[in-house]
């Protein structure tokens, strides 16, 4: 590997070392497949101008890199780049908007390279790695990850050069970490930054980099025909499943990839094809789904036709083996957020352009494929060109955190690619400063300080901080655990539902999702601790989980999360503030407690009752129905908070609810006449809200009294 000085690699010296006897990267034989997979890469069109991307990437700090879908940008350009700067003695990292594929991404670079997952290759998301310090030079790894090593090191002094993949998809993260990239290239001479997508709007990119060098990779693998639907009419559910049916009963072999919106749809479509096919493996993916359920998707082979049917989990970045056969609904949940209303909504729309280029892109990846879009030619006209960056349409208090933590203030006026709604910055901004973290002056307070390094979402460091003054730290810590899961920790019942005694009542707190997360989650440590003492009674941990409708990998992945949340503790605690943190618990039966500081911190997301299920939310009125899968249904309580708010089949819910009592609220500013929403003639828009805490007030009176 010597052979190579930093920055002075050509397509032949990197050849030369892929070909000799010994792999130069551990000097140990190649492993039996080496040959097949470098002949296999080196068909790939980014493979054939490695030259040209090596030219340009030694001219220019910055290179913007587009090809087709399946050309192997994200499996080949890093590992040129591990060539091309192994003598620095630096890392390489590349980027990826999802956990899953820089998973599979560094799996399968690590087979190409011939080294162990973990060592020369390995991968970093969070509460989960492989990685070797000493080893390690390519890591793919989330976004998340990266701005997190940019918060304590804005020189990335440890990296040769960046890599971000999947640019197009402009997560919120990735917008943040443009800008902070774009000043640590101009801090440092000798550090790289590739960006890198299929469907970007690269001249946007050009624009911000300083007219940066643009290289366009043209022609795919494979081809893809198109088809568009045209008895337009037929409902998504029916129409997604008929098609898989049609495609199994007419066509050559060849997978199948659905893109449906989300896990609802998900699990109807596979129960109609399972009902109309016998010899067809059906395979849900989707991020709330289990790492092993996920993985089994991936990866299982079988004599039978696969069919998968994802959300846009499968957009991008993963290669599903032979998929030839792609379905696209045209749909897709996005988050909307509308800082008036203080609503983060996700709502069913319609993709862009962009997306349903690259959904299409999903198939042809090993062969030549078909896409049928579910939808006509005049429809897929007037999608959006590109997909809105997230950083318009969700709430901006973390990336307002992170910028503070940067050491940058002017919010408005920073270096955006695009930047925030105004009006959401100034919503975040004023949270930030009613819940003590932010100085008027946008400087950090102390609680800000430590909310910015905390991994959950700002709100829920507020959250543990009402729990410490009212001595239930700890449970608001697993519940801010729980809510923050990517993936439930029931198992979605309408899919178990021949399960006889479908445990999941057990829990039921029926005044509180967040008491029945938290029960559930007790209950799972009780039993695992059972589980492994060699003498108590012997039973199996999944069947248990299993049968009490709990999703064992979500289980773990909380668990893990709350061993990681306890060195972020004691990390305060070791710190330089001279700040315990009293590690409390409310006593048992005393859930009141926990339900008052959840009041306290979600002040702002608070409904108030209707009738039937229907409830009001406060300050932006509202109206939503409890999500059917509450304990709270049929309860008709007065006063809940939520967690989320969401929109599904044109029907607005609140999820994860709990009710509260207003004596707890009415002394916060919120809740004072002057912020209640009004009519044009000054009077209040919900009255009812008034009363009630009116007689919260006198009835507090008359117990003192
Ligand atoms: P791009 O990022 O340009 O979309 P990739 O680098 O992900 O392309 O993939 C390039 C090619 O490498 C794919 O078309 C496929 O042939 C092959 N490939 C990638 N991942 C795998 C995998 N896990 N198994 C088999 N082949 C793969
Ligand atoms: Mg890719």
């Amino acid at each position: 590997m010597q052979s190579i000085a930093r920055n002075q690699a050509t397509v032949a010296k990197i050849q030369c070392l892929e070909d000799a006897p010994l792999n130069p990267l551990n000097g140990n034989a190649w492993p039996s497949s080496h040959n097949d997979i470098l002949q296999g890469r080196r068909r790939l069109p980014v493979y054939g101008r490695y030259q040209e991307i090596l030219d340009r990437y030694h001219q220019s700090p910055v290179v913007i890199l587009s090809s087709e879908t399946g050309s192997g940008k994200s499996t080949q350009v890093p590992q040129l780049l591990v060539y091309d700067e192994y003598e620095s003695g630096l890392q390489i990292a590349c980027t990826q908007p999802r956990r899953l594929a820089a998973k599979e991404l560094a799996s399968r670079v690590s087979d190409e390279m011939g080294v162990v997952l973990g060592e020369e290759v390995g991968y970093k998301v969070r509460n989960d790695q492989k990685f070797d310090r000493k080893k390690t030079r390519l890591t793919y790894m989330t976004e998340g990850v990266l701005l997190r090593a940019l918060s304590s090191d804005k020189s990335l002094s440890a990296y040769a050069c960046v890599v971000i993949d999947e640019a197009h998809e402009r997560t919120t993260d990735l917008d943040l970490l443009l800008a902070l990239l774009k000043k640590t290239v101009s801090r440092r001479k000798d550090f790289k930054l590739v960006i890198m997508s299929a469907t970007m709007d690269a001249k946007l990119f050009q624009d911000y980099f300083n007219n940066c060098p643009l290289i366009h990779i043209e022609g795919r693998n494979f081809d893809v025909e198109i088809f568009y639907a045209s008895n337009i009419g037929t409902s998504l559910i029916p129409a997604a499943a008929g098609m898989v049916v049609k495609i199994h009963k007419d066509q050559k072999p060849g997978n199948i990839l659905v893109f449906l919106p989300g896990e609802d749809e998900i699990g109807q479509v596979c129960r109609l094809i399972r009902e109309h096919t016998g010899d067809l493996d059906v395979f849900p993916l989707y991020s709330s789904l289990s790492a092993s359920d996920q993985r089994l998707a991936l990866s299982s082979t079988g004599p039978n036709r696969k069919c998968i049917v994802a959300t846009n989990i499968a957009e991008t970045s993963l290669t599903i083996d032979n998929v030839v056969y792609v379905i696209d609904s045209g749909l897709s949940r996005q988050l909307i957020y509308n800082p008036r209303l203080r609503l983060e909504m996700l709502e069913l729309r319609p993709i862009s352009q962009a997306s349903a280029k690259q959904r299409t892109g999903r198939a042809g990846r090993t062969r030549d494929g078909v896409c049928y879009r579910l939808y006509s030619k005049e429809a897929y006209d007037r999608l959006a060109p590109s997909t809105e960056p997230t950083i318009r349409c969700a709430s901006v208090h973390s990336v307002i955190l992170r910028l503070v933590t940067n050491g940058y203030r002017e919010i408005v006026d920073f270096d955006w690619i695009d930047a925030p709604h105004p009006e959401s910055i100034a919503r975040a901004a004023q949270d930030l400063r009613d819940w003590g973290f932010l100085n008027d002056d946008a400087s950090f307070t102390l609680s800000g300080r430590i909310a910015a390094r905390c991994p959950l979402d700002p709100i829920w460091w507020r959250a543990i901080q009402v729990g410490i003054k009212l001595g239930c730290t700890m449970n608001i810590v697993d519940i801010a655990l729980l809510c923050s899961s990517q993936t439930s920790i029931f198992l979605n019942p309408s899919a178990y539902r021949e399960i006889a005694n479908f445990g999941s009542a057990f829990f039921k707190d029926s005044i509180s999702d967040h008491l029945t997360l938290a029960n559930a989650f007790d209950a799972y440590m009780l039993a695992r601790e059972l589980y492994q003492q060699e003498n108590g009674f012997k039973f199996d941990l999944g069947d248990w989980c299993f049968d009490n409708g709990l999703n064992i990998g979500a289980l773990e992945e909380v668990r893990k999360a709350r061993l990681s949340f306890g060195n972020f503790l004691n990390d305060i605690d070791k710190g330089p503030h001279n700040i315990k943190i009293p590690r409390t618990r409310a006593p048992a039966g005393d859930a009141t407690r926990v339900r008052k500081a959840l009041a306290i911190a979600f002040c702002t997301q608070t409904a108030i009752h209707r009738t039937e299920d229907v409830y009001r939310t406060i300050h932006e009125n509202t109206s939503a129905l409890l999500s059917p899968h509450s304990s709270l249904v049929e309860g008709n309580y007065e006063w809940v908070i939520y967690d989320t708010f969401r929109t599904t089949g044109g029907k607005q819910y609140l999820q994860t609810v709990t009710t509260i009592d207003p004596k707890w609220l009415m002394e916060l500013p919120f809740f004072q006449e002057d912020r209640f929403t009004k009519k044009v003639d000054g009077s209040l828009k919900q009255p009812n809200v008034k009363r009630s805490l009116d007689d919260a007030k006198a009835k507090l009176e008359t117990a003192k009294n």
